[in-house]
């Protein structure tokens, strides 16, 4: 089991440091396009150089395979990289904006600038994306910026504690490590910015020390994404479906991830069909023996072990388990579960599960998963696996959720040029690609006027001619 990792702050970090990074930012260098550029290109060589200790690191961590690591945390930041280091010159210029007559002549214009310095904190279940992605958005608006990766994830925290600054710029950047108690020292200083991404509970605790000081915070939270299955309409492509679905299940970090599918809708008549071939998928990712594939994530620690294990042990969802169940607890390990129709009152159905453990909820007709996601908290994603257009149509206009994808699952976390968050309980604000520039920018309006041309009726003192013009 991989141990928390808690230090006194006092010896690594201080006001001081708080101090020095302010100073930074107020000495206008971080402001510079070369400045952002070069801490962008530093993150690139960062990422070619270090590739194999990062995924040595989400090993340790996760147990997470080689490939998951470079398809969900290597690739998608070096997509990141690219595309901001492309795009910055643009993204930084300002952006005209027409007025109306009544205020000509004047032009107007809005002008991104930097918040300031901004507080990072990160979660665990993809160590590397989620502290890079929004340090990558932080750097290319031009802030300087505390990264504090969490302590669940120690290999991942401790390297990049040692090895970012080897490449960032240490005057404007710094990694702290800890747990709760730093945390919490953390927030007691002024931020002009606090990107959380978490659990509900910690986002409202950091919104509750945010408001010490007003400052502005992105929640990037969770909550349980359903996946409906509309068996009827894929009929053509349920192979397709179907394996997307199972992987966006098991196969991101074991289940625990803010994106993956929490647990399924499908019709009652088409129930038995689903599990089969669920049942199937999973034999055909993991083998007959999947305790012993390098294929599937091992939970994070004892901590989520031990959660989840509560999960499963409640009488009334121990009787609905149709497939897997097994759990080792000296490799952390716990086997792709499918369990059908578990109580709507019990913790699985209720809590976000975060974990190998799939529910399968069955419905009369399709169109009540309409009223049964409306019923719950706002997810921060709904997947349909459908052909149905009305059935899109509906889903999108009657439900609310941080995205919708159609006949596939998580995949929208990959892709950059839509902007990722929640909404509600799941969170709000949102990043990705230039939505991080300006989750981390403000947009000032900037109007420049004409002293030329000069109205009367604007001024006292006031008569009723005035109020007809
Ligand atoms: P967490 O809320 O326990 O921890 C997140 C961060 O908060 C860590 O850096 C941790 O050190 C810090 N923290 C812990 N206790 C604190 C306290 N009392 N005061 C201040 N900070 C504190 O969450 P987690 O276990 O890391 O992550 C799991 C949750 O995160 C799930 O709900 C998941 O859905 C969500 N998540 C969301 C996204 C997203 O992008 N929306 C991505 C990953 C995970």
């Amino acid at each position: 089991m991989v141990g928390v990792r808690e230090i006194n702050m006092e010896q690594d970090y201080s006001e001081r440091s708080v101090g020095e990074l302010r100073k930074t930012f107020e000495s206008r260098k971080t402001r510079g396009v070369e400045w952002r550029k070069s801490q962008l290109r530093a993150l690139q060589r960062f990422l070619m150089e270090r590739e194999d200790d990062i995924f040595q690191a989400l090993k340790q961590d996760l147990g997470k395979p080689r490939v998951e690591a470079y398809r969900d945390e290597v690739g998608p930041l070096t997509n990141s990289l690219n595309l901001s280091l492309k795009c910055l010159d643009k993204w930084m210029a300002s952006k005209k904006i027409n007025v109306p007559m009544l205020a000509m002549p004047t032009t107007a214009e809005l002008v991104p600038e930097p918040l300031g310095l901004v507080l990072i904190f990160s979660s665990w279940n993809f160590p590397f994306v989620l502290s890079l992605d929004p340090l990558i958005g932080a750097i290319a608006a031009g802030n300087t910026v505390v990264l504090k990766p969490s302590e669940i994830s120690p290999a991942t925290s401790a390297f990049l504690a040692k090895t970012l600054p080897k490449y960032l710029d240490g005057e404007a950047i710094k990694v702290v490590e800890g747990g709760e108690t730093v945390s919490k020292q953390l927030l007691d200083y002024k931020w002009d910015h606090i990107f959380f991404t978490g659990s509900q509970r910690v986002g409202r605790i950091i919104m509750s020390a945010a408001s010490k000081h007003l400052t502005p915070v992105t929640l990037e939270l969770g909550g349980k994404c359903p996946a409906v299955f509309d068996f009827m309409s894929c009929s053509r492509d349920r192979e397709v479906s179907m394996r997307r679905m199972v992987n966006a299940k098991y196969g991101l970090s074991g289940g625990q991830a803010c994106v993956a599918v929490d647990y399924v809708l499908v019709e009652e008549k088409h129930a038995s069909l689903l599990i089969e071939m669920v049942k199937s998928k999973i034999k055909s990712y993991y083998g007959d023996k999947p305790s012993e594939t390098d294929s599937i994530s091992r939970i994070v620690n004892r901590h989520h072990f031990d959660r989840l294990k509560r999960l499963l042990n409640d009488p009334a969802v121990q009787a609905s388990i149709i497939h897997g169940g097994s759990l080792d607890e000296d490799k952390l390990y716990i086997e792709p579960t499918i369990i059908l129709n578990p109580p709507l009152d019990s913790e699985v159905m209720n809590e976000e599960i975060f974990g190998p453990l799939l529910p399968i909820i069955t419905l009369k007709k399709i169109e009540e998963s309409i009223n049964f996601i409306n019923s719950r908290p706002k997810p921060l994603a709904i997947y349909v696996f459908t052909n149905n257009e009305i059935l899109k149509k509906r889903m999108v206009g009657e439900t609310s959720s941080g995205s919708v994808t159609f006949n596939d699952a998580s995949i929208h976390f990959l892709l950059d040029t839509l902007p990722f968050g929640g909404v509600g309980e799941s969170g709000f604000g949102s990043y990705h690609g230039k939505f991080s520039f300006d989750r981390f920018s403000h947009m000032k309006p900037v109007l420049k006027r004409n002293l030329l041309i000069e109205l009367s009726f604007g001024y006292p003192p006031w008569n009723s001619n005035k109020l007809k013009i």
